[in-house]
């Protein structure tokens, strides 16, 4: 049977097409794309012209089936999203899910994503992160979600687009006040811009210059400090505890 490639892409600078992706692309007989057109402009960048499919949010479920026949006939398939790692906050999840259920061979060819592209040069902690994809976009949802994660002890990660990245840092100023926030903003691209501070200075500098709000962005915010419980706590609630072990109503 035939296996299918897993492909990460460009988020936009095209030269981080790794050397195997671009082989694996040249070589498989079909290429499912998030959108064809715009894939198109990268394979015609490789100078290749595979055969491609739809597979997106609307359609993965239907074209499960229709590429395990071509795996079962001994082709193979390369998964690819507009940008990026395909699943990450992409298409993919139920047919890489369902292929391995039918015992096919799944096989990734790692390259960009952008929460690894913002951490990596972000200067927050990476030894523990979380990565939340796009928040919801209603704000009672979004605030409900954020407020959630006020007292995580990592970093958090998530995705923003322009439309609402003034709304969220709104939102953020509002709960996180005074913590540190690193938004990395049009990664690998020509304006690629690390804007470092707090939610409300970050603000500011978008209302001084428009263009920090225009482009795709990864938000990074700084987890909550550590409260080292005192040892007059942990006394308290020992002696509670064998208090209560012994019957004792307290
Ligand atoms: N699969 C992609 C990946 O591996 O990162 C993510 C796809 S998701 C639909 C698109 C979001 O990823 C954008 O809204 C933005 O938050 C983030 N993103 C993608 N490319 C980016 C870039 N060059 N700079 C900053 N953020 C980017």
């Amino acid at each position: 049977a035939g296996s299918l490639y897993v492909v990460a892409t460009p988020i936009g600078n095209l030269d981080d097409l790794s050397a195997r992706a671009s082989s694996v692309l040249a070589q498989v007989s079909l290429v499912a794309a998030e959108d064809t057109r715009h894939s198109a402009r990268l394979m015609r960048h490789l100078g290749i012209a595979p055969k491609m499919i739809s597979l997106h949010d609307h359609n993965e479920g239907a074209r499960v089936a229709q590429l395990a026949t071509h795996l079962a006939n001994g082709e193979d398939v390369a998964l690819i999203s507009d940008a990026g790692t395909p699943l990450i906050s992409d298409p993919g999840y139920v047919l890489v899910r369902e292929l391995r259920a039918g015992g096919y061979r799944v096989i990734p060819v790692p390259g960009p994503c952008a929460l690894v592209t913002a951490l990596c040069a972000a200067g927050l902690p990476t030894d523990r992160f979380t990565f939340h994809g796009f928040l919801p976009a209603k704000g009672s949802a979004r605030r409900g979600r954020l407020e959630q994660w006020i007292k995580a002890p990592e970093t958090l990660v998530f995705y923003e687009s322009p439309h609402r990245i003034r709304d969220t840092l709104t939102d953020i100023a509002g709960l996180f006040g005074a913590r540190r926030v690193v938004l990395g903003r049009e990664l690998t691209k020509t304006f690629e811009t690390f804007l470092d501070g707090d939610a409300g200075t970050l603000l500011e500098q978008m209302a001084a210059d428009p263009d920090q709000a225009r482009g795709e962005f990864v938000v990074m915010v700084e987890g909550a400090p550590e409260v080292e419980k005192s040892s007059s706590d942990i006394d308290a609630e020992a002696l509670l505890g064998a208090l209560l072990a012994e019957g004792v109503g307290v």
